[in-house]
């Protein structure tokens, strides 16, 4: 038999989301659903400058058409259920 207790377990939420590059701020509610942040972790692998590190950012829709323009070559678009991830 178990005897259990009544525990409180703090639960976090994102409240704004700020983009790294500019420093322009989404807070929840209106501005989340319009999507104009983005939320990106990249996990490196072994070898190179950011070896087995794990990097979160996070870029507004102005920041990444920038990121974007500075592309030598344009990034694959499409509607993004139908990109293949493999
Ligand atoms: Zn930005």
């Amino acid at each position: 038999m178990k005897i259990l207790r009544s525990v409180s377990i703090e639960k976090k939420e994102i409240d704004e989301l700020i983009c790294n590059k500019c420093k322009k701020a989404f807070k929840k509610g209106i501005e989340f659903p319009t999507m104009k942040i983005h939320s990106f972790e990249v996990a490196f692998r072994f070898g190179g400058k950011y070896s087995l590190e794990k990097v979160e950012f996070e870029l507004c829709e102005d920041c990444l058409s920038d990121l974007f323009d500075s592309f030598e070559i344009e990034p694959i678009r499409g509607v993004w259920s139908k990109i293949r991830t493999s």
